[in-house]
Parts: C-alpha cells; structure tokens; sequence
C-alpha cells in the first residue's frame, strides 16, 4: 500500500488507522468536530502581530522577528511545515541577524490551534535549526499538545488532499 506522505513518520497502526476513516469518509467530519475553532488572522499585518505576541510571551528574548507573511506557494510537507529562513543584514557595521517566516496561505484557513501550532514550530527554529530534541521541548513548552497538535494537522492535510 502507498504510504501517506504527511503521516510517513509515524507507527503502521496509526496510518491503518487514518486510512480506514479515510476510506469510510468520516476523517473530514471527526476533525470538523474536534477542531471548530476558526480564527481570524487574515492579513499578514495581522499574522505579523500574532507570531509577535506569541513570542514576546515564549522567546522574547531571542532573535526579533523580521517579515512574516502568509506565502501561497509554500508547499507545506516540502518546507517541512513552514520556511525559516536567516537574513543577515548590515546593520551599523554589525551583522545583524533577522528572521523571516513564512506560514502556508492553507494555515489561512485552518482551525486556529493549527495555525499556533505551525507558529510555535516556526518560533521554535528562531532558536533551533534543526527538529532535534531541544528543539520539540521548546515547541512543547509554547503549546503542550504540540505532539497531539502536528499529528492531527497531518491528518487533516492528509484530507484535504483526499478532497474529504
Ligand atoms: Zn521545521
């Protein structure tokens, strides 16, 4: 059977799992359930003040944040869940460092721990580079079911694919 592709790294049990309800058509409708919380971040000023304020809350003391923007071309899996990208800048004859984030336009959309979700993953690379330990501790440190939180945004990537 053809693997998943947003659920690849987890346990055979739990893609058996995913792809019986996708089969049966109730992975859409669970979700919907489970998640119907919208939220309103619509413009990229107002995505710029919300990934603010969960870092002043979490990393205030970390790099400050450069751009931050929804990109429509993001591919989400591809980017690993989102693009973190370092610009240095000269900056009064000092390397400054400032970071940019990109979220995929989906995450427009998407119910609201989704998009806190992908914000606390992209928050947590403005500290670690790559998803190693320290980094998930941190991630879980912003948001405690982060673990919960990724694995069903899978899911529900998996479904709109499959157009449930
Ligand atoms: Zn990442």
């Amino acid at each position: 059977m053809e693997p998943l592709k947003y659920l690849a790294g987890y346990p055979a049990p739990l893609q058996a799992r995913a792809r019986e309800l996708i089969r049966q058509g109730r992975l859409g409708a669970m979700l919907a359930a489970k998640y119907d919380q919208a939220h309103d971040v619509r413009s990229d000023g107002q995505l710029y003040d919300y990934v603010q304020a969960l870092k002043d809350l979490h990393l205030r003391r970390s790099v400050p944040l450069g751009k931050v923007v929804y990109d429509g071309k993001l591919q989400v899996m591809k980017h690993a869940l989102g693009t973190h990208t370092a610009i240095a800048r000269a900056h009064g004859g000092r390397l400054r460092a400032s970071r940019e984030i990109r979220i995929a336009s989906v995450f427009r959309d998407a119910p609201a721990p989704f998009l806190e979700m992908i914000v606390v993953h992209e928050l947590a690379h403005l500290k670690e580079a790559e998803h190693n330990k320290a980094f998930y501790q941190l991630c879980t440190h912003m948001t405690p079911d982060y673990h919960q939180l990724e694995f069903d945004l899978r899911l529900y990537l998996t479904c709109l694919e499959a157009d449930q």
